[in-house]
């Protein structure tokens, strides 16, 4: 299987503190990966690299078989830094990767319909074709009777869910999830969950920052946990999850399960 995304030797640091401190990943296209790591340790800020929400200050990061950040040397004998693409080009490959935030993140001047169709329209799709693909989003999520809705007058459950179409309506070749249910009122993680888990067996790429371990187990082909900015283990759930190697991947599964 082809990369659908790679992230080699990132790293990133807010004033002295490393927060990205030498990441490497390959995630084949089509599976779906859990991240998984305490507060603080970095999760957000790889995931919006990969999405160009934040730059790294070194570092590659592959959507594809297109290269988002390059390494480049300055100068004869220079350090290797970190060059941003041409907004150009960030916009494009940011078309291509679906993202779904915590709080959700819906305009809330647009009806459920717009927020999802709006990608789209902006992105010079006609409008009576981008609405009719809304509507499918819509009723993929289970939302197809919400759409003339506005965001305040749906749950956090219905919210997220209108999000989750929202990222998948420029047919994106991967779609990254920040903590989704981690905003929700307990009785509402299921119908996301619900959702994301209907996506993970669809085949699109998925990479999910999550605490939801039970649900990391079930879903993920691949499990990362991420401490210090580092990757301090990596595999299949049935080994970072059931047979942790690492202390520090012990002690952190105690405290969330
Ligand atoms: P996680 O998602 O794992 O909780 P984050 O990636 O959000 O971790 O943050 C990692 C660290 O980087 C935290 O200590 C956080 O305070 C810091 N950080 C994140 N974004 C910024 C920023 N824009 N400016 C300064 N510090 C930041
Ligand atoms: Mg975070």
């Amino acid at each position: 299987m082809s990369a659908a995304i790679g992230i080699h030797g990132a790293h990133r640091a807010f004033g002295d503190q490393v927060v990205i401190d030498g990441v490497d990943l390959e995630l084949p296209s089509g599976s779906v990966t859990v991240v998984l790591g305490p507060s603080g340790s970095g999760k957000s800020t790889l995931l919006r690299a990969i999405n160009h929400l934040e730059p790294l200050d070194r570092g590659v990061v592959t959507v594809g078989d297109e290269t988002i950040g390059v390494r480049v040397r300055t100068g004869r004998g220079g350090v290797p830094r970190y060059k941003e693409l041409p907004e150009r080009l960030i916009l494009r490959q940011r078309s291509r990767i679906g993202f779904v935030f915590q709080h959700f993140e819906l305009f809330p001047h647009l009806t459920a319909l717009e927020n999802v169709a709006e990608g789209p329209i902006a992105a010079g799709v006609p409008a009576a074709t981008a609405n009719a693909r809304a509507q499918e989003l819509l009723e993929r999520v289970g939302l197809g009777d919400r759409g003339a809705t506005r965001p305040r007058q749906l749950s956090g459950g219905q919210q997220q869910r209108v999000a989750i179409a929202r990222a998948l309506a420029l047919d994106p070749s991967v779609v990254l999830l920040d903590e989704p249910t981690s905003a929700l009122d307990p009785e509402l993680v299921g119908e996301v969950l619900g959702v994301i888990r209907a996506l993970a067996g669809s085949g699109t790429t998925l990479v999910i920052v999550t605490h939801e371990v039970a649900f990391a187990r079930e879903v993920a082909d691949h499990v990362v946990f991420l401490d210090h900015g580092r990757v301090v283990e990596q595999g299949p759930p049935a080994q970072v999850i059931d047979a942790p190697q690492h202390p520090r991947t012990r002690d952190f599964l105690s405290r969330v399960r």
